[in-house]
């Protein structure tokens, strides 16, 4: 089950109104923008088609559909089989709590290539190799960092 900040995560494409109402969901890479995932288009046939498009003009009333039961329930059934297919194909960045893909996590220093960037021209030049290596000579070192990146693994999951 994808996490619920997740799911609010991706874009609503769906089209409420029209001829041919239905719903999509995409999600794009809070980081390089260029990894977008969408779903398929998924018919909505359970509303009146077509018949609110011819009825009200554009500047009417919210379309009906936005408020029918059943695309409340559709929409949110789909969005979250959407959420659960490709949750871990993006890694929830806590430093700029965006979901980013596969190429923009790093997982050596658990953040983003965005926050990498940042952190490389922060004035702390890079203390957390400097750990890492001393890690391997005592590895109870840092105890509350090792935590820190097993709460993250298990929230990913
Ligand atoms: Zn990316
Ligand atoms: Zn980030």
């Amino acid at each position: 089950m994808a996490s619920p900040s997740f799911i609010k995560s991706l874009e609503d494409l769906s089209e409420p109104a029209g001829d041919n109402p239905g719903f999509q969901f995409q999600k794009k890479c809070g980081c390089c923008v260029k990894a977008t995932l969408s779903s398929e288009f998924f018919p909505f046939t359970q509303g009146v088609k077509g018949l609110f498009s011819k009825v009200f003009s554009k500047d009417a009333e919210p379309n009906p559909n936005q408020q029918n039961p059943a695309w409340i329930q559709k929409h949110q059934e789909i969005s979250e089989a959407f959420a659960d297919a490709i949750e871990d194909r993006y890694t929830y960045c806590p430093k700029c709590e965006k979901y980013v893909c596969e190429k923009c996590w790093n997982n050596v220093r658990d953040m983003c290539l965005n926050c990498c960037a940042g952190y490389a021209r922060s004035a702390y030049d890079d203390p957390y190799f400097g750990t890492k290596k001393k890690n391997k000579s005592a590895p109870n070192a840092e105890p509350a960092l090792r935590e820190r990146s097993s709460a993250l693994n298990a929230a990913r999951r």
